[in-house]
């Protein structure tokens, strides 16, 4: 049932890479739920994340993610905060030269969090 939702009839396209799908069902397995309502409830957190995320930070937004860092553009500071990786792989944020600022932690939250890239740190 789930594989139809992948992989509509038509032309082999490949929707989810072999390896995800395979990833995919593992952890719908490990939940004891089919892959179609893990998949459901997964896309459902991916909208309660983004309505969380603007509660609790009403004033930040991601405005992209480019070479492996994330733009957030702050309001309230009028300013866009520059997020990647420093010399030791945490979160930092370049503008308030910090791991543990607001940006930091709203980072944290997007999915890009695992392609960040290190920061040219000036010293
Ligand atoms: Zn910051």
């Amino acid at each position: 049932m789930a594989e139809k939702i992948l992989k509509p009839k038509g032309p082999s396209i490949d929707i989810i890479k072999s390896e995800t799908y395979e990833w995919l069902g593992k952890k719908a397995d490990e939940q004891g739920k089919s892959l179609r309502r893990f998949l459901n409830d997964l896309l459902d957190m991916v909208v309660e994340r983004e309505e969380f995320l603007a509660q609790v930070f009403p004033d930040l937004k991601k405005i992209g993610f480019t070479d492996g860092h994330l733009y957030i553009k702050d309001d309230k500071r009028s300013e866009v905060a520059t997020i990647g990786l420093d010399e030791k792989g945490f979160v930092f944020c370049q503008l308030c030269k910090k791991i543990d600022c607001p940006h930091t932690l709203y980072s944290m939250a997007m999915i890009e969090v695992t392609r960040l890239a290190p920061l040219r740190m000036k010293k």
